[in-house]
């Protein structure tokens, strides 16, 4: 037998006995998606990385004195762009706002008012999600990109984009057994467009991925390192956690008093 101990600040562990003996302050809802990465890293990458910073970033929250609570990882992701990948497996923004709409309705009427939806994927984006669901709400609503909330640049020699050294030293730090080796993995290069806007990127507009990326990353993962996945992960969680603990003890009337 496997034996493992419930962590009490994780939902998919937890049980009726805790929960119902316990206030919960704030709710964190990670946010993957299932899609390629590059040659070398899994399908859900964007969902072990939610998980394994949600709850790290809980742990210490939790062990600070803040009674978080982390739902189960949403899995399926925006992937308009990827739509003729194999198994790249799309769940349009409307979808995900019906989605949002109906958890956080839950959590109003159980009485946990402060949600964090804690995002993994590029092609997700909470905001204009949460401007239209605010007002209808009393659950307090915002929004984080993990991979963004510390600046990477010093921690890697590229970051990159998509399975690049960040996210490919991040897995070799959290799931090393399902990294392929990186000789395996190819260069992340991307075919830039020819207008001059858009390749500037101050036009925006999504990417058709098989026509941008050979192998389905972008960004080069090859001075990816598990020390370098370690420190930039590390900072990650420090950082929301602080913000966590922060949250869970604000009366939200008195935020801008
Ligand atoms: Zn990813």
């Amino acid at each position: 037998m496997i034996s493992r101990m419930p962590r009490p600040y994780i939902l998919a562990e937890t049980n009726w006995k805790t929960v119902s003996s316990t206030e919960y302050d704030v709710a964190i809802l990670p946010w993957g998606a299932t899609e390629a990465h590059n040659y070398h890293l899994p399908y859900a990458t964007d969902v072990m990385e939610c998980d394994a910073v949600a709850a790290e970033s809980a742990r210490r929250a939790w062990e600070a004195g803040a009674k978080v609570i982390v739902l189960p990882t949403v899995p399926f992701g925006v992937n308009t762009g990827q739509l003729d990948i194999e198994l790249c497996l799309n769940m349009n923004p409307s979808t995900q706002a019906a989605l949002l709409g109906d958890l956080v309705s839950a959590l109003e009427g159980q009485g946990i008012h402060k949600l964090v939806v804690l995002n993994g994927h590029g092609g997700n984006d909470f905001k204009q999600m949460i401007r239209e669901l605010q007002p209808t709400t009393e659950v307090f609503l915002c929004s984080l990109n993990w991979y963004t909330c510390v600046d990477p640049a010093p921690y890697f020699d590229e970051p990159g984009d998509h399975a690049g050294e960040l996210e490919t030293s991040v897995m070799q730090h959290i799931a090393p057994d399902l990294v392929l080796p990186l000789s395996e993995a190819g260069d992340g290069s991307q075919r830039k467009p020819s207008i001059a806007g858009l390749r500037e990127r101050w036009v925006w507009a999504p990417r058709p991925w098989t026509r941008v990326s050979r192998d389905t990353g972008t960004g080069n993962p090859a001075h990816a390192t598990p020390e370098r996945g370690e420190r930039f992960f590390e900072a990650v969680v420090a950082r929301i956690s602080g913000f966590l603990v922060e949250l869970a003890a604000t009366d939200m009337d008195t935020l801008y008093d």
